[in-house]
């Protein structure tokens, strides 16, 4: 989606990236406010941030990749920690989906 320079294993910024963050499931508390059009409920009634068709957060502003609301963002998404376990977590699994897509991509 980006043409921006990939981080560097390990360390990374999120002026630098993906946003990758973005794709997960972002389950909303009681505390949370975020406008009914930007949430949906789970099959088993979880209250979520909604997902465009590419699996991205909806309140995700793809122009300028970041959080359309981060002032308001959830918890949940407050807590995530650049560079943190679940970063370094996600980003890992992002490389390597990226690894295996170009892996069979014709030459
Ligand atoms: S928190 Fe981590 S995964 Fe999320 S945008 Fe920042 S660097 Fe990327
Ligand atoms: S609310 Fe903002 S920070 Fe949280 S997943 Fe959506 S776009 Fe990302």
């Amino acid at each position: 989606m980006s043409a921006r320079k990939p981080p560097a294993p390990g360390k990374a910024h999120c002026s630098a990236c993906d946003a990758v963050c973005c794709r997960l499931t972002v389950v909303l508390q009681a505390s949370d406010h975020i406008p009914d059009h930007l949430t949906t409920h789970t099959a088993n009634g979880l209250h979520v941030m909604a997902k465009d068709p590419e699996g991205w957060c909806v309140a995700m502003d793809g122009a300028r990749m970041n959080c359309g609301i981060y002032e308001t963002r959830p918890s949940v998404c407050r807590r995530f920690v650049m560079n943190g376990p679940y970063c370094r977590a996600v980003r890992a699994e992002h490389d390597e989906q990226h690894a295996q897509v170009a892996s069979l991509t014709p030459a």
